[in-house]
């Protein structure tokens, strides 16, 4: 099936309550903008400066998003445009994003990661640290960045039921900290987790934003 085509299935799929990144890490630009042209104005990349030159390429009305892990010496690329960072764990790494938007003028959003998968190659925070840094006094004091979900990566298994326990298990704490924000009046809405694999596990188990790539622009090759 083309890309358009693939776009077309999950549009008509996903229930409206969940947003689709489409990531088109390694993609030519000539299929980011088959999807772009099909409606799709939100994607997903893992490497700052492939996006941003993408970013630079591309017609403005796109939201990007940075999935991947992010180095804080390269925050200053997509600082001026990046509207979504999700694989945020660390206070120094907020604090880099902070200064880098300051600078530009902007609030950058971001979504915390918590580690939910069982291999050590796995990014992201556990539960009590990710708690303590959301309501930290320090970052009350970071006025250009928002911290408004949580993102997470299952193990990769075939294990279904190993899969939706661990998207639970994110969903779970997602509700404990939305409520804790609420009392503060923060915003606090994005469950970022599923990918082409997992999407429906994902849904299923409260994820509203998934992360699809080779399910809408085919396998990728990485030489
Ligand atoms: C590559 C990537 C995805 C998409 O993976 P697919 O299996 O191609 O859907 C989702 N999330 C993250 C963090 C990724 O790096």
């Amino acid at each position: 099936m083309s890309i358009s085509e693939n776009l077309e299935k999950f549009n008509k799929e996903l229930p409206d309550s969940v947003t689709l990144v489409a990531v088109s890490k390694t993609k030519p630009v000539s299929d980011l903008m088959e999807a772009y042209n099909k409606g799709q104005r939100i994607f997903g990349e893992n490497k700052i400066q492939e996006m941003e030159a993408k970013w630079q390429e591309m017609p403005k009305d796109i939201q990007w998003h940075m999935i991947g892990h992010v180095q804080r010496n390269k925050v200053k690329y997509m600082a001026p445009f990046v509207s979504l960072i999700h694989a945020v764990d660390s206070l120094k790494l907020l604090k880099e994003i902070n200064k880098e938007a300051e600078k530009n003028q902007r609030t950058i959003a971001c979504l915390l990661q918590i580690k939910i998968a069982e291999e050590d190659s796995k990014f992201g925070m556990d539960e009590a640290d990710a708690e303590n840094l959301l309501f930290s006094e320090e970052l009350r004091k970071l006025q250009n960045i928002k911290i408004v979900g949580l993102m997470g990566m299952a193990t990769f298994t075939d294990d279904e039921k190993q899969i939706s326990e661990e998207f639970k298990k994110l969903k779970k704490i997602f509700d404990t900290f939305k409520a804790k924000a609420q009392k503060l009046e923060k915003t606090f809405e994005i469950l970022s987790m599923g990918m082409s694999s997992d999407y429906k596990l994902a849904i299923e188990n409260g994820s509203n934003m998934v992360r699809v790539g080779s399910a809408i622009f085919g396998e990728r090759n990485y030489n």
